[in-house]
């Protein structure tokens, strides 16, 4: 069949097995070579095409055990975060680590270590993680944890599939009072105003900036900085909000078709960015509660809203660089943009801490995400603005790569030999390999 990510850029043909249970992997596995393991499709590039093979985790979605008095979690890698929530914030647990979408699979956020808006302070996706279980295609299981098989357990937080699939995992949950965050957004009038915002936020549990990517000149940068705490019940109570723990399901508006290409122009685009920087400004200052989708989901609300950039996808260039020189690197990658003219819709900096897994993409520093039309012409510029990554001794995130070169990569991820070896190691090179992994020849 023919499979694309989150983003529709590239498309393959891959071959698709689809495993039911953890026992009927050795059989489905055995003697077949480029396979990958699938999530829910959600990373936005090749990461989730099998160079051959592409094999569906996503029936294997049960949930085995969970224990209140710990928090602890375990479930089978299919499971879905949108699962996980509305089964425990009615019981007043939260996963200590979101991405901003919840359509995404247990297995698929440790293999990219997701990050979310309080990764300064808690770490990723593979910091509350306690153990999870891998079947090689040999038909091995390996149990491994932070004392257990440990450089394996490194090397599949943020190793993109690469190590086997993942079946089973064990996750630490943190308990709750509210479904809602307490959430206080700051006006920043500049690039240098939302990096001091979101320095000024190093206590606090979240923290994002939403950028104007079309503002320049003396308004680079400009940013509705959100900083938010989950709600206690006091503060619930003084709002006199009704169901403290609802999950809520909001109407879902959806994308029916793709839309022509042109729908989001440099215009449109100017329009929708200066109408939702004066409401945030107007709102700004005073603490708000928000429940927690819209506050951690908010493109959820529109199902498939990858269409709207018409047929040919889109790319989202997601970098990391480090705090040092972080104003001049990131106001650089700004002004390329505004200059070449490149609509992004979205463009999202956050403050991220050290990862936790060999290849995983956090670094110390700032992140910045930016999405733009694939067309014939963008490419030379994201080729320029990766050099302007390396150069300031940054890295691109793999979960949203489509295209990054092998220069790129290897300058980015200084423990690709380390995890290279290991592959050898555990004998799964050949027989474990993505579009993404062909491509950047790990
Ligand atoms: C709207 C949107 C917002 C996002 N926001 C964030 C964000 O804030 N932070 C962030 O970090 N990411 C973010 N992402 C990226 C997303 O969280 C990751 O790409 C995630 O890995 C997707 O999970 P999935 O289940 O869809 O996995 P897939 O996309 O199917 O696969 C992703 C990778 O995980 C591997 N994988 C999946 N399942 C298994 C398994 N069982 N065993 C071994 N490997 C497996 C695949 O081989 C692949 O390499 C966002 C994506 C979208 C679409």
């Amino acid at each position: 069949m023919l499979l694309e990510g989150w983003g529709r850029f590239p498309r393959h043909e891959s071959e698709m097995l689809v495993a039911s249970a953890p026992g009927e992997l050795a059989a489905l596995l055995h003697d077949r070579h480029g396979m990958i393991a699938r999530g829910n499709g959600r990373a936005y590039g090749d990461a989730a095409i099998g160079s051959r093979i592409s094999v569906s985790a996503k029936r294997l979605n049960r949930m085995k055990a969970f224990d209140p008095a710990t928090g602890v979690l375990t479930a089978e890698a299919g499971l879905l975060l949108s699962e996980i929530l509305d089964a425990f914030v009615p019981r007043g647990f939260f996963p200590p680590v979101v991405p901003g979408t919840k359509h995404v699979t247990l297995g698929g956020m440790i293999a990219s270590d997701v990050h979310g808006k309080n990764h300064h302070r808690d770490g990723g996706f593979g910091a509350l993680l306690q153990s999870l279980k891998l079947v090689l295609p040999s038909g091995e299981t390996h149990h491994c944890s932070p004392d257990e098989n440990t450089e394996l357990f490194h090397a599949t937080i943020g190793g993109m599939g690469l190590t086997g699939i993942i079946t089973e995992a064990s996750i630490k949950l943190r308990p709750i009072e509210t479904a809602f965050i307490t959430q206080k957004t700051t006006v920043a009038p500049d690039l240098a105003a939302a990096l001091a915002a979101l320095d000024a936020a190093d206590n606090v549990t979240y923290s994002v900036a939403w950028i104007d990517c079309l503002a320049g000149g003396g308004s680079l940068g400009r940013s509705l900085v959100y900083a938010g705490e989950h709600a206690s019940r006091s503060e619930m109570e003084a709002a006199r909000h009704g169901d403290m723990l609802a999950v809520s399901r909001p109407a879902r508006l959806s994308v029916p078709l793709d839309l022509p290409g042109w729908t989001l122009n440099r215009a449109s685009v100017l329009a929708f960015n200066e109408l939702y920087f004066r409401k945030g400004a107007r709102n700004g200052d005073a603490a708000a509660l928000v429940h927690y989708n819209p506050y951690f989901f908010p493109l959820d609300g529109v199902d498939r809203w990858n269409r709207i950039y018409g047929r040919r996808g889109f790319l989202q260039h997601q970098c990391v660089v480090p705090p040092d020189n972080a104003h001049a690197v990131l106001s650089e990658i700004l002004e390329r943009f505004a200059r070449s003219g490149r609509a992004s819709f979205l463009a999202v900096l956050k403050k991220l801490g050290q990862g936790q897994g060999m290849m995983s993409f956090p670094m110390p520093g700032y992140t910045l995400a930016l999405d733009v039309h694939v067309r014939d012409d963008i490419f030379t510029l994201l080729n320029e603005i990766d050099e302007v990554v390396t150069r300031a001794g940054g890295r691109l995130y793999l979960a949203k790569d489509a295209r990054q070169s092998r220069a790129t990569f290897r300058a980015g991820y200084p423990a690709l030999a380390q995890f290279q070896d290991l592959r050898r190691h555990i004998g799964v090179e050949g027989q474990i390999a993505s579009k993404l992994s062909e491509r950047l020849a790990i």
